[in-house]
């Protein structure tokens, strides 16, 4: 595997890969690399010839200094991860080949509705903060393929819609959610949940599946008040449990009226947030 840490390096490198021809793939992570991570990586290898992967712990998308301080970074083991699970290259730039000091921060897109639900009130400048990395990251790499997790939903169709509205010659690929098994969706938050709380980690997800059961006898309404009931009596504290459209990510009154459906949830065990989601039509 090559590693990179400066931009000019890493576009020398890629532009004459380019010019054999050779497709290329790009995850980007902010590291801490787990199973979910890795099958991005491996999705991207069935996609393209060469597989690039990016850490970048971006402050732009950390609204709390403390949570950006908090991330962890277990730099060697990410190495050893990427190196034996076929990555070609890795990314890793220092904050200054990112945002070059003269360079104007702003969000490339306007992205006030998809972000005015969900995770984006609560954590406000979050998604601004994502499509000015993703799109300086899709400017540096020009991948032909972007892989992203659908386990970051809301954050997936921000990008996507980022990329139709600026006519990005990428493609976006989205890989479905990696689970425990127990369900529990993985994160690099998740070494942190309490041995003892672990067991009922998985309550988000198995909530979620009562919900895709639910669907063929009960409204969303009546969904969301089941469902946010059955995930404060395991002793989570909610923050939300929408059933929105999975495109404009507004929330849905009746199924009938829209072709996609996903429902998304938000809520803290312990110390820990986590969020999850599941495509419900
Ligand atoms: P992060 O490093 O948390 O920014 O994640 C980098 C990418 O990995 C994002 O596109 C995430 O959606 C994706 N990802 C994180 N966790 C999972 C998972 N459990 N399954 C699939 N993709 C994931």
């Amino acid at each position: 595997m090559r590693v990179f840490t400066t931009v000019n390096q890493l576009q020398l490198f890629l532009s004459e890969r380019r010019s054999k021809r050779k497709s290329i793939a790009f995850v980007p992570t902010l590291g801490a690399l787990h199973r979910g991570h890795l099958e991005l990586m491996a999705h991207g290898k069935d996609r393209a010839d060469i597989v690039v992967a990016s850490i970048f712990v971006n402050p732009s998308q950390f609204n709390e200094v403390k949570d950006l301080e908090k991330y962890p970074r277990p730099l060697a083991h990410d190495i050893h991860l990427l190196c034996t699970n076929a990555v070609d290259v890795l990314f890793l730039p220092p904050e200054g080949e990112i945002y070059p000091e003269n360079m104007v921060i702003e969000s490339p897109v306007d992205i006030s509705e998809l972000a005015s639900v969900m995770e984006g009130p609560r954590r406000p400048g979050h998604f601004e903060g994502v499509v000015t990395v993703v799109k300086r990251l899709l400017d540096i790499v020009q991948p032909d393929f972007l892989i992203m997790g659908q386990k970051d939903y809301q954050q997936q169709a921000i990008v996507g819609m980022m990329i139709r509205k600026l006519e990005i010659p990428t493609k976006l690929i989205v890989h479905p959610t990696e689970r425990d098994a127990d369900g529990l969706a993985l994160s690099s938050r998740n070494a942190r949940i309490e041995e003892a709380m672990r067991p009922r980690a998985n309550t988000l997800f198995l909530t979620l599946r009562h919900a895709l059961d639910l669907m063929q006898t009960h409204s969303p309404e009546e969904i969301i008040r089941k469902c946010s009931e059955m995930i404060k009596n395991q002793g989570f504290r909610l923050e939300y449990f929408s059933i929105v459209d999975g495109e404009t990510l507004q929330s849905v009154r009746t199924w009938a009226d829209h072709h996609s459906v996903v429902a998304c949830v938000a809520a803290w065990l312990g110390d820990v947030r986590l969020i999850d989601n599941l495509p419900l039509k």
